[in-house]
């Protein structure tokens, strides 16, 4: 038997996004401002977010209405099409069932624009003229370029310099779309300059680009700031991918033992897993949510689950998250998108419940794992989703060890087209793996803020 395609027809889309907030036994701890330590309100976000997307934050209802004109957007490529890995399940020789849900066949190529839409029209509604933010790989950045473009919003994106020299593609694609594009750590912010006199020849981090996109945002009345991941608004405009997931799987008749996902802030795999975890702590079917993270960039698996930064200059709020510390400058490998200090708060309330397992994969094994799926499925993974894939192929090894059949269900969060020196450097024996050392993990947790 051959790769099997579940496809939705359009009006089979869903219309709201699910927000998982409604179901938690307990709620996430509260976002607490840097000064005072206390819980901050709707009016201490407004220099930097729309009221709507603060508002969604916040929200405890269960299903909130996806606007008709994000619909309307949304159906140029969603739904997007389920998989069956007939043929890497059979390379495998696994008993298990795999399905992924491909979210590459977006315009920017990744899960990302199902969020950067949806914010782009939330500023346009309350007037916003201009969105700045941070890109690490240029997946956020083209993303919210592309947005941006449909929307007649000005869009200047910081990527983190490492990926602006390595990635010169991923830049090319946001200057198509109209953003304009500038090497994070720059002189343009005080942020940026700070870095830079002390380490001229640093290479950035998410962190820094993020302090920079903050400081110009917080300084101008038309402009707005927008993050990619983390956030739990971001999150909820994910969930179309796990809702329709679900769907998916009911015309194949099948429901997921394991969702599979890779976490660089939280958001592909929230989307993916959230609607399944929904359904589980509402008591209405079990399932194992995994979430797959680089050996390199090691938050759930290696960091402490405390308030910290979301930037390295801390202008942002503070968040429970877990955490390898603000000032963490991740090694050079691959899967940039995964690169990031924190996660998503929700997400760590998750692990911290014992609703999500936490686990870690070197980069030579993802790159493998991408590899054989790329022979067998055909499609070229991003590096990020090859932690995704790696998590799968384990779970389905299991499976055959174990003599049993399970179901996997995993998400492939977009297309490797602009990584292709990633996997050039890999067939050359160039990459190698880095081990992030307990030493390390403390030394960048030293700086942790106290919080009583
Ligand atoms: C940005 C990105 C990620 C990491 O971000 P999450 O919020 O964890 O999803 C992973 N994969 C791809 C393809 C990305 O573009």
């Amino acid at each position: 038997m051959d790769t099997v395609k579940y496809l939705l027809t359009e009006d089979r889309m869903p219309t709201s996004w699910y927000n998982i907030a409604a179901d938690l036994p307990t709620p996430a701890p509260p976002v607490l401002h840097p000064g005072t330590k206390q819980p901050i309100g709707p009016a201490d976000l407004a220099p930097l977010f729309p009221m709507a997307l603060i508002l969604q934050e916040v929200s405890t209802e269960r299903a909130i209405a996806i606007p008709e004109e994000v619909q309307a957007i949304y159906r140029q490529w969603r739904p997007t099409p389920l998989y069956r890995a007939r043929r890497l399940e059979r390379a495998l020789d696994t008993p298990a069932k795999i399905y992924y849900k491909y979210e590459g066949v977006s315009p920017a190529g990744s899960h990302k624009p199902n969020t950067a839409v949806a914010q782009a029209y939330y500023n346009k509604q309350e007037g916003v003229k201009r969105i700045v933010t941070e890109t690490g790989a240029g997946q956020w950045g083209s993303s919210l370029a592309f947005a941006g473009a449909l929307f007649g919003l000005e869009i200047k994106v910081y990527m983190v310099r490492v990926s602006y020299e390595q990635k010169p593609y991923r830049r090319a694609l946001m200057e198509a779309y109209g953003a304009t594009v500038t090497a994070s750590p720059s002189e343009e912010t005080a942020s940026g300059r700070a870095i830079l006199a002390e380490h001229p020849d640093s290479t950035g981090s998410l962190g820094i680009a993020i302090s920079e996109a903050v400081e110009v945002a917080a300084q101008n009345d038309d402009t707005k700031y927008a993050l990619g991941s983390v956030l739990n608004h971001v999150l909820l405009h994910q969930t179309v991918i796990g809702q329709e997931a679900l769907a998916q799987l009911e015309m194949a008749g099948d429901y997921p033992d394991v969702v599979v996902g890779c976490t660089g802030g939280g958001s592909n795999f929230a989307g993916i897993a959230f609607p399944f975890i929904g359904a589980k702590l509402r008591g209405e079917r079990d399932v194992r949510a995994v979430a797959v993270e680089p050996a390199a960039c090691p938050s759930l698996t290696k960091g402490r689950y405390a308030y910290d930064f979301g930037d390295t200059a801390h202008l942002t709020p503070l968040v429970k998250m877990h955490t390898l510390g603000s000032t963490f400058v991740p090694s050079g490998f691959h899967a940039g998108g995964l690169r990031y200090h924190g996660m998503a708060p929700l997400v760590s309330h998750l692990v911290q419940l014992g609703l999500i397992e936490p686990t870690a994969y070197q980069q030579l094994d993802t790159f493998a794992a991408g590899l054989q799926f790329a022979r067998t499925e055909g499609i070229m993974p991003a590096p990020e989703a090859n932690h995704a894939i790696a998590g799968a192929i384990h779970e389905a090894l299991r499976c055959k060890e174990e003599g049993v059949s399970r179901t996997i269900l995993f998400n492939l969060c977009g297309h490797g087209h602009f990584d292709m020196q990633a996997y050039t450097d890999y067939l050359a024996g160039k990459l190698r793996d880095f081990e992030y050392s307990d030493a390390e993990v403390a030394m960048a947790l030293a700086g942790l803020p106290s919080v009583g």
